[in-house]
């Protein structure tokens, strides 16, 4: 980096966190031969934090900033770079200095002679970037790569495709994706923000999932494994629609704590439910809306996200708005335990924005219409928006609802949704097959079989396991994989477990009772009244 210093104390920092990954990652744990040189010359500075530095000049020449990135990790917010591929988050790369974060940024490469990068930033030889944050806001991706164009109604996008499945890319695959696009225009009413700028980065891998959105793009890996299905493919086409949805709703309207990014520590807020809950609950309906699904699998998938908050304790413990506000501390961090004591924001948030749309749409209204209004107030303009910013939207509407919602998003399991799900005709079909159910989860470490969770109230908190205990044995047979435990356990016998503690054996008895499989899947309600239809019908709308 180099820059001409304008005072003589002169700090700069790499940032701590990448916006849209809330959680702390220390991206200054990757870096290493840092180096600063005036006139040719290196010179002394000092580190002033973890991930930030300083220095006081003895003259104002120009500065040259070195030093060196282990980019190992192939993820959409870290580096990754091998001799064919190169995939950057800028974020995790480009320091920040005291008092040019809102000035413009140029970005220059030193490329193998065969390769091409691919970045939403104009310009050729060198980039051109508004500010800081404009900068670390372009992924980067180079190597010998190809893009294609795909037109969302009258905007031209960027294609980059990296990575061919086995079974080869799916044959609409451009046509698809520009019509899940088009559908989220649909849905905003108006045209991609990005306009033509827009770059979407798809990294195709052996196993992957997850996205990362930025003003002008997203980077998705998806795994080929699971591309090659309908299910697959449909839920890939979500993920498209997801990051694509988060130009407006995350991007551009934001909650208040975000405008700007404080790279340097944590920044709590609630709004990441509202950020995260509403578009995972809109990405559902996306290939539905582009005409690429039907209404089952629609019931399908949005069981599917149901069905966890139902199946697990977590949203007895925690709220929320206490989810949103501790993400740097547990989704970022969570462990098959947290199941028991957590909630994910984007699960339960996709809930919520369910029951509130179907609330408004009992009152002839829709939360695509709230939405928009909130759009339109607190996104076009930059705003920022707070939790009395959406009551108030909502307020408009329904008064009563307004309220109700701060009770949804405080009060851990309070959401009504067994009741919505009946309002608008539908009804949860529950399976009624036989399992045992031993409440373990265990992975296998270096051959050995460890507990990573019990759940509150099963078989093996009863007989006193505990997360961390080597399972070994079970009716004196050795305990080698998870199947084992389904083949030496039967149902309804105590069966003698040996397991190890803390390095020392140790024997205890389960007993592990019959029970119903909890499964469950929302179907048309046969017995739903002439309203509850009409509401459905409404409901499918979605816009
Ligand atoms: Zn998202």
């Amino acid at each position: 980096m180099t820059w001409t210093p304008t005072m003589r104390c002169q700090r700069w920092a790499l940032p701590i966190w990448t916006p849209g990954s809330y959680t702390v990652r220390d991206h200054a744990q990757y870096l290493h031969s840092l180096n600063l040189q005036q006139t040719n010359q290196s010179i002394a500075f000092k580190r002033v934090s973890a991930s930030s530095w300083q220095i006081d000049l003895d003259s104002l020449e120009r500065l040259t900033l070195s030093y060196c990135i282990e980019a190992r990790q192939l993820t959409v917010r870290t580096c990754y770079l091998d001799p064919d591929f190169a995939s950057l988050c800028l974020a995790a790369a480009v320091m920040e200095v005291d008092g040019y974060r809102w000035m413009p940024h140029w970005l220059t490469f030193s490329l193998p002679v065969d390769w091409n990068v691919h970045l939403p930033l104009e310009g050729s030889d060198r980039y051109w970037a508004e500010d800081f944050d404009h900068l670390v806001d372009a992924p980067v991706h180079a190597g010998r790569l190809e893009s294609q164009e795909f037109s969302v109604n009258k905007n031209t996008h960027q294609l980059l495709c990296i990575g061919e499945p086995p079974g080869g890319w799916p044959v609409n695959l451009l046509a698809d994706i520009s019509s899940v696009c088009r559908a989220t225009c649909s849905l905003m009413n108006e045209s991609p923000p990005a306009a033509n700028h827009y770059q979407l980065v798809i990294q195709m891998l052996e196993k992957g999932y997850g996205g990362l959105e930025h003003d002008f793009g997203a980077v998705l890996q998806y795994s080929w494994t699971s591309i090659g299905d309908d299910e697959g493919y449909r839920k890939f086409l979500q993920l498209v629609g997801h990051e694509y949805l988060h130009q407006w709703n995350v991007r551009r309207l934001r909650p208040r704590e975000y405008w700007p990014y404080d790279y340097s520590q944590p920044v709590i807020s609630e709004g990441l439910w509202f950020a995260e809950g509403i578009t995972s609950y809109y990405d559902l309906t996306l290939p539905l809306l582009a005409g690429l699904s039907d209404r089952k699998s629609l019931l399908k998938d949005l069981s599917d996200e149901l069905y966890p908050l139902f199946a697990n304790q977590g949203r007895q413990f925690q709220s929320l708005s206490d989810s949103s506000r501790e993400a740097w501390v547990k989704l970022y961090k969570a462990t098959p335990s947290s199941a028991d004591t957590q909630v994910s924001y984007y699960r339960l948030g996709a809930a919520v924005a369910f029951c509130l749309d179907v609330r408004l749409r009992l009152v002839n209204s829709s939360l695509a219409n709230v939405l928009r209004q909130l759009w339109r107030k607190f996104g076009i303009t930059r705003r920022g928006y707070s939790r009395h910013d959406i009551q108030a939207e909502i307020a408009k509407i329904s008064h009563d609802l307004a309220d109700e919602l701060a009770l949804w998003l405080d009060t851990p399991g309070l959401l009504p949704i067994d009741a919505v799900i009946n309002e608008i005709g539908l009804v949860l079909e529950r399976s009624n097959e036989v399992q045992s159910d031993l409440g373990l989860t265990v992975v296998v470490n270096n051959s050995l079989v460890e507990i990573t969770r019990v759940e509150n109230g099963s078989a093996a908190r009863e007989a006193g396991l505990v997360v961390g205990d080597e399972l070994i044995a079970a009716q004196g047979f050795r305990l080698r994989k998870p199947i084992d435990l389904q083949k030496l356990i039967p149902n309804d016998r105590l069966v003698a477990i040996t397991y190890c503690r803390r390095g020392e054996l140790a024997e205890t008895n389960l007993y592990c009772h019959s029970s119903k499989k909890k499964q469950w899947q929302l179907i048309w309600d046969p017995n739903a009244s002439y309203e509850a239809k009409l509401m459905r019908d409404q409901w499918f709308e979605f816009i």
